[in-house]
């Protein structure tokens, strides 16, 4: 998941080290060297060492598919797995011959590992050429460019790219760096914080909403709404599990009374899962199928009433008009968004359009597991202002995650 971005972000993130590196270096006049010969010179001893990493642009062409590249991650390079020039210093020069050559002939070493290596041995006095830097608007503008359209790429919706390309600006312009690696370092903290505001919404507990419904002698009633194909009866049935496993007896509504195969399907799970389905025929009123799960929750004294709906296209007025119906008759206490997040912003545009029509409290995101850009995670909680519950990870009905924003950020950010 979020591989695209991640590769995105780690190209960009390392040019803004480098943006800044190379400004250090105009304002550092002792120590000057001629680095891109040494580089090509580290190159070369680097081509006839098989084992040495090759340089990370090329990483990221052929990295796609491996598990390497997957490990590494975005900013992969702050956590020793370092940027392409840091890769080949490192490789070539192990830290310990690194310091001797440093107190050897401390003139003729300015490449960027020295910096490093200064904060931890300043012995050699040649922190001199290490001067605070400040990030200036001017220093990060072609790198937040970049940032934005990797955002837009990912499938994030533009208004939203912008919110997390302001929010990281405002965060890096002024700050005071003193090694090359801070800009990064301080560039992922920014974008952290940018997508954890982002996601950050107030949820609701849906446990502690199923408790306080206990006392009250009620069933909890959620119905999940969405276009078909999404993932819906599946997420129907992962709740159910979910609930069930926390020991709470749910009854499932067949109120999808008209696509074709709405009620088998919905059927086989709730067999699988020993759950008792209220279904009505074919064509029958969807509004009364959901009151009679209601009333034999209640009868029963079953926690939970998970009510399925048509999902056709969100445009169709009649469908919106039968939702608005299911809601007035039965007054749900939750009205979750089954959204597919492979299909990117259209997910956005089709939860706007269920939230005009009934008002969504929630959203499920399905298929995250194979959601290749991370885009509509992103966008979709912060369009409509509702938490994103759960994630859907898998086929099996078991494969549902308690959504949380920190574990979004590490997908996109993380190892
Ligand atoms: P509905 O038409 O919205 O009810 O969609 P279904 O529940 O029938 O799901 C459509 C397809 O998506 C099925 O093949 C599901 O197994 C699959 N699916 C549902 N949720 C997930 C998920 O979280 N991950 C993956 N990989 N597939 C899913
Ligand atoms: P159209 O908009 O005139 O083409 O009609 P539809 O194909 O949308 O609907 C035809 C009939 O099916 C109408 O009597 C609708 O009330 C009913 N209907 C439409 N959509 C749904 C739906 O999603 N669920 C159920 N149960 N009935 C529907």
């Amino acid at each position: 998941m979020f591989e695209s971005l991640k590769k995105k972000f780690k190209g960009t993130i390392g040019k803004i080290s480098d943006d800044v590196a190379s400004d250090e270096k105009l304002e550092s006049s002792e120590a000057e060297t001629d680095k891109s010969a040494e580089v090509s010179k580290k190159t070369e001893e680097i081509s006839k060492d098989e084992s040495v990493e090759k340089p990370v642009d090329q990483n990221l062409e052929e990295s796609d598919n491996t598990d390497e590249a997957k490990k590494s991650g975005f900013m992969g390079f702050l956590r020793g797995n370092k940027s392409s020039e840091e890769n080949i210093s490192d490789n070539v020069t192990p830290d310990s011959e690194l310091s001797e050559t440093m107190e050897a002939d401390s003139t003729t070493n300015s490449s960027d590992e020295v910096i490093e290596e200064t904060d931890k041995d300043d012995k050699s006095g040649i922190l001199s050429f290490v001067r605070n830097k400040t990030i200036s608007e001017k220093d990060i503008e072609d790198t937040l460019f970049e940032l934005e359209m990797s955002l837009l790429e990912g499938d994030v919706a533009m208004d939203v790219a912008e919110t997390i390309i302001r929010s990281v600006k405002t965060d890096l312009v002024g700050q005071k760096i003193k090694r090359r690696s801070d800009v990064a370092e301080f560039t992922m903290i920014a974008l952290k914080k940018a997508i954890s505001d982002i996601l950050d919404i107030e949820g609701r507990d849906l446990t502690a909403l199923l408790e306080n419904a206990k006392k009250t002698g009620e069933p909890l009633k959620i119905m999940f709404v969405g276009i078909n194909g999404t993932g819906k009866t599946t997420t129907i049935a992962k709740i159910s599990t979910y609930f069930m496993n926390k020991g709470y007896t749910p009854v499932i509504a067949a109120s999808d009374t008209f696509r074709a195969g709405a009620i088998e399907q919905l059927t086989h799970h709730a067999d699988k899962l020993n759950v008792k389905i209220i279904k009505h025929k074919k064509g029958a009123d969807p509004a009364a199928v959901a009151y009679d799960a209601v009333a034999h929750a209640r009868a029963k004294g079953k926690e939970l009433v998970l009510v399925d709906t048509a999902g056709r296209m969100q445009t169709n007025v009649n469908l919106m008009d039968e939702m608005k119906k299911i809601q007035r008759v039965i007054k749900p206490d939750l009205i979750i968004y089954v959204g597919d997040a492979l299909t990117g912003n259209d997910s956005v545009e089709q939860a706007e359009k269920f939230n005009d029509a009934v008002g969504i409290d929630g959203i499920i995101l399905t298929k995250a597991d194979a959601d290749a850009k991370g885009g509509a995670a992103l966008s979709i909680g912060y369009v409509i202002q509702k938490p994103i519950l759960f994630l859907g990870v898998g086929q099996s009905y078991s494969d549902i995650i308690e959504f949380k924003p920190e574990w979004m950020v590490e997908q996109i950010l993380g190892d």
